[in-house]
């Protein structure tokens, strides 16, 4: 088997995680029989370094002829003062406009031994293993119109909340296939009391559900679902929903798991390249001192392995080696208790690594 992957590691962390992680990608292709053609490209502020922009024409190509991108992260206060269009955030929301990913899936997943990491007492989020899904290219961050204008005397700054049905459709389908084959608990968030667009979204995810009779479909309005989050995440298993409802949950779940440097995620298309990525960003403060926690990197190509790769067998292997090596004690600094050693970014690859192969 021949699969094709682009490491764009980025920034900051972004290329310390992006090292470490692949290492552990390549063990888990061999491993599988898998011949990975691995290349590299620029994005974010080492590409406006070289080039002048944050996603060159190369790597957009480069990104659109292989099966997924895995990416570090951008920013960093180098590039803070530069104008909108020049800064490497626009790098990211270029490449995931351009491969048409509509679909962000962000696991929050909490292994016991890490559960005191956690905001919330440990009981209620040991083993937590729930999956958001966001839908990412649509819903009032790109609906039009928009603007800041001057209506009697004063200005009035405004912003649409729009979802076409042929919109929900794809995003809920991906809800129900997924539900399918975890749990089988589907809960669509929206905000159906107040607004007329969440009444259609529950429309349209409710017909389907015949469709996909081993999925429990429940719906629930978004202040109550950031509500429960809290009281009792562990009575999720997917949730769906809209582009600004799923931001703001989806950080409230990170939360809920005490740590950015656990925290993987991809981002789906309807077929073609997928992008793998961690939550956290560049983390300029700890950037070039190997305290990067990788896991959340190396997570994300676990993911890669079971959305993009096809190989779900390699994927749980990463997701095991991952759970192990944190079984036996092992820690990056982020996520130690005080007074308890801590391992540097590249070890912690090298552990997982070696857990891997063992
Ligand atoms: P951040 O996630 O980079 O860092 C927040 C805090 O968490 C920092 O204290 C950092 O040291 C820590 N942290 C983050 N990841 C860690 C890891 N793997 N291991 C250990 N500690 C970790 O968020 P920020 O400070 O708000 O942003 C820094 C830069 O990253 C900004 O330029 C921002 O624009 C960019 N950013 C990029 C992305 C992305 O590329 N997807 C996402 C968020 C932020």
């Amino acid at each position: 088997m021949q699969k094709k992957v682009l490491l764009l590691p980025g920034d900051g962390i972004g290329q310390e995680v992006v090292a470490a992680a692949t290492e552990v990608m390549q063990a888990a292709a061999q491993q599988s029989g898998c011949n990975l053609e691995i290349s590299e490209a620029l994005i974010g502020g080492s590409a406006i370094d070289a080039t002048g922009e944050p996603l060159p024409s190369a790597t957009l190509a480069a990104a659109e002829q292989v099966d997924a991108v895995l990416l570090g992260g951008v920013g960093g206060p180098k590039w803070d003062d530069l104008p909108t269009h020049l800064r490497p955030e626009k790098g990211l929301l270029g490449l995931r406009q351009r491969l048409g990913l509509f679909a962000n899936l962000r696991p929050a997943l909490l292994s016991a031994p890490l559960a005191s990491a956690s905001s919330l007492k440990a009981e209620l989020v040991a083993d937590l293993d729930i999956l958001i899904i966001r839908e990412l290219t649509g819903g009032i961050y790109f609906g039009e119109p928009r603007g800041v204008e001057v209506r009697d005397n004063e200005r009035v700054g405004f912003n649409t909340l729009v979802y076409s049905e042929h919109e929900i459709e794809r995003i809920a389908r991906v809800g129900f296939e997924l539900a399918a084959k975890r749990n089988g608990k589907l809960c669509s968030v929206d905000k159906a009391n107040v607004l007329e667009v969440s009444q259609l979204w529950r429309e349209k995810v409710t017909a389907l559900a015949p469709e996909y009779p081993s999925v429990e479909l429940s719906h629930m309005y978004v202040d109550n679902a950031a509500m429960q989050l809290v009281r009792a995440p562990k009575q999720f298993d997917v949730i769906v929903t809209g582009n600004m409802f799923g931001d703001i949950l989806s950080d409230v779940a990170a939360m809920l798991t005490g740590s950015l440097g656990m925290l993987p995620s991809a981002s789906l298309a309807a077929s073609g390249t997928g992008l793998y990525e961690p939550v956290h960003g560049t983390a300029p403060d700890i950037a070039g001192q190997d305290l990067a926690n990788p896991l959340a990197t190396i997570l994300s190509v676990g993911m890669m392995f079971r959305y993009s790769l096809d190989l779900p067998e390699a994927a749980d292997r990463i997701d095991n080696a991952v759970a192990k090596v944190l079984e036996q004690g092992h820690r990056t600094a982020d996520i130690a208790a005080a007074g308890v050693d801590s391992v540097g970014c590249q070890a912690m690859g090298k552990l997982v690594l070696e857990q891997l192969v063992n």
